[in-house]
């Protein structure tokens, strides 16, 4: 989020930042989903690239792909079921997925530098949600859901 983090300190950077995150939390889903959702725009949710940083975990690496480690933007952007969860549900959009580098960084083009339509950001948050979910259920040992599924 190149906006956000660098240019900190003018008034009305701040504001923006500050607007972001009052629209982050009146985004209408339910609450375990704006629960969430901020804590995937905090980059605090528990992925194993945050474990190892702790020292919970002695790797990081997609349990899927294991191409990657798993941070956020591997887990609910890159990676192929995610990209193919992205491509069910249709949804445009105008910036170029390739330079997304974090959720912050998605949820600031949908929110900030695109045009705002509820729908599309309460979409997308939803379905992350859904992603996190069943990533958890198949490290429970549960299904893993095809993309198709997920939607
Ligand atoms: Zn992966």
């Amino acid at each position: 989020m190149e906006g956000a983090r660098s240019d900190t300190g003018s008034s009305s950077d701040d504001r923006k930042l500050r607007g972001f995150w009052r629209s982050v939390w009146m985004i209408s889903v339910p609450h375990k989903v704006l629960h969430f959702a901020w804590r995937v725009c905090r980059d605090i949710l528990p992925t194993k690239e945050k474990l190892m940083r702790r020292k919970v975990l002695q790797e990081d690496w997609c349990e899927e792909c294991k191409a990657e480690s798993e941070t956020t933007v591997h887990l609910f952007w890159r990676f192929p079921r995610a990209q193919e969860v992205w491509q069910h549900i249709k949804l445009l959009f105008s910036f170029d997925p390739c330079t997304i580098s974090s959720f912050l960084d998605l949820m600031w083009n949908l929110m900030v530098l695109s045009e705002y339509v509820e729908e599309k950001v309460a979409m997308v948050v939803t379905v992350a949600w859904a992603i996190w979910v069943n990533r958890n259920e198949f490290r429970n040992g549960k299904r893993k859901k095809t993309g198709r599924d997920i939607v």
